[in-house]
């Protein structure tokens, strides 16, 4: 498969790498590379980063904050998570926007469309920040709705793991991994690609899906070659 435009989830959960909370340095360099690696062979890059790593919407009831407010909260927290990403591509000198779904002129622009079309066109790595700037929705649900806005090729879901198995590889030695997955047969088998508002939205919109092990330094330009194994869904 060849794509042209794609669009890049990452889970802010794992910029931690090994620590607890925020941002692991080494993580943010070897993400930003990897997304220059493809850059530089021309390919458009719109990019999702969640937020986990410093606020998640579901765990706020926990500590007593509404679960609306905290869903802001975690919106906010993917913007930091932009930033740090956009700081580290331009180190790298490449050129990049941060658009978020919540205004905040001082430090990112809104999304706009067409204006994040141009962007990509102009060979600009596009962050989208803030979520799709609701509460109640998540940044799986952003990318799918993101990437089907701006005509990406694919959504790129970047995991710790290289694919969908069969149950969970972490917990069970014989699960095993799907190299390939219609929609439906993954909805079948109860699997858990991305959560349903987004799933759904890839399925109506024939957005194939690609799951892969995005913590490997070169997995994603891999990846594109179609030399690493991942799951696609389509
Ligand atoms: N969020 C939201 N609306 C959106 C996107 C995100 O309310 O459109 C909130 C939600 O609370 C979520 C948090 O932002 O828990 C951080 O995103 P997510 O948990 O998806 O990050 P990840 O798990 O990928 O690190």
């Amino acid at each position: 498969m060849k794509f042209k435009r794609i669009l890049l989830k990452l889970s802010g959960e794992a910029l931690m790498g090994a620590r607890k909370f925020g941002i692991d340095p080494a993580r943010l360099e070897q993400y930003a590379l990897d997304v220059k690696s493809v850059h530089d062979k021309g390919i458009e890059i719109a990019i999702v980063i969640g937020g986990g790593n410093i606020f998640r919407g579901v765990d706020s009831e926990k500590i007593g904050i509404d679960r609306v407010q905290g869903d802001y909260m975690g919106m906010l927290a993917t913007v930091i998570n932009g930033m740090a990403l956009q700081s580290a591509f331009e180190k790298l000198g490449m050129f990049t926007r941060l658009m978020s779904g919540i205004n905040m002129d001082q430090v990112c622009e809104p999304f706009i469309k067409r204006r994040a079309e141009r962007h990509l066109e102009k060979g600009r790595v596009v962050i989208f920040g803030a979520g799709i700037g609701n509460p109640y929705f998540t940044t799986d649900s952003t990318a799918a709705l993101r990437a089907i806005e701006i005509h990406a090729d694919v959504v790129l879901k970047g995991t710790r793991v290289d694919g969908v198995y069969s149950s969970d590889p972490e917990k069970n030695a014989d699960a095993t991994r799907y190299k390939q997955l219609s929609f439906q047969e993954a909805f079948q088998k109860g699997l858990n690609i991305m959560d349903m508002t987004a799933f759904t939205l890839c399925q109506e919109n024939n957005l194939p899906i690609i799951v892969f092990d995005m913590n490997r330094a070169g997995n994603l330009a891999r990846i594109m070659n179609g030399e690493s194994a991942g799951t696609l869904i389509n």
